[in-house]
């Protein structure tokens, strides 16, 4: 129950396996150019000091959006089996309704974040509507979480307005640097095939769903590639140091 299957999430976001339109490689500028400019306490995309294409192996943080979903717990004994913990961006709306699995979250050790109240783009809230997305979300938020004040922008919709805003509030933006492309597929062979087409480099940030069973099966194959090129899997707050 994807809340967001049928929308393009990818504004102002590059992806390994985008097509490159003229479109595409505009965004990409534009990505590079606001990861040049950007200091990384307001906005995240990876570990600070690594690159795309840099090779080798290192630490890479495994993150889901859009839970909880009923499909939580399962995600939750994938991750459990391998000893994996990981960073969960959740919608507040869907905490309020469903508290026991933000606890079952953190109970297994994983960190967690908000994603919005309301899942809206962060674009088209007006500062004060803005703020109030991540006050109500983070408030729902148990122990240490509740205290972190960090987001990742629901459709990685984010405008020099907007992360200002949040930076305002106290907030570290963070964003991803590998896209699974989850979004654009219902098959755990394509989750799958793109960790074997485009290699993960150290300190990337990557880009899962909760709610997806194609992205629940797929889930151990990339665990075990991504432990195969060496990689240490961590949470996004051990990558920033937040
Ligand atoms: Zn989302």
């Amino acid at each position: 129950m994807s809340m967001e299957a049928d929308i393009f999430r990818l504004r102002g976001i590059s992806a390994p396996r985008a097509k490159t339109s003229l479109k595409a490689r505009s965004r990409r500028g534009a990505k590079a150019l606001a990861e040049a400019l950007l200091p990384t306490s307001l906005v995240a995309w990876r570990e600070p000091g690594t690159r795309r294409g840099q090779g080798g192996a290192g630490r890479v943080a495994l993150t889901f959006d859009d839970g909880p979903t009923e499909l939580t717990r399962d995600y939750l004994a994938v991750l459990e089996r391998y000893g994996v913990r990981a960073s969960f961006f959740l919608v507040g709306e869907l905490c309020a309704r469903h508290p026991e699995l933000v606890l079952a979250i953190q109970r297994a050790g994983h960190e967690i974040a908000g994603h919005g109240y309301t899942h809206r783009r962060f674009t088209n809230l007006g500062p004060r509507a803005l703020v109030d997305e991540l006050e109500r979300t983070r408030a729902l938020l148990p122990g240490e979480a509740g205290k972190r004040r960090v987001v990742r922008p629901p459709h990685g919709s984010v405008s020099l307005t907007s992360t200002v805003t949040a930076a305002s509030a106290g907030y570290t933006t963070v964003l991803w640097s590998y896209d699974s492309n989850d979004w654009a597929t219902h098959r755990a062979d394509e989750v799958a095939a793109t960790f074997a087409e485009h290699p993960v480099d150290p300190g990337e940030i990557i880009l899962f769903h909760e709610g997806q069973t194609w992205t629940l099966d797929a889930l151990p194959r990339v665990i075990e590639r991504l432990r195969q090129a060496g990689h240490e899997l961590t949470t996004t707050g051990d990558l920033l140091g937040r």
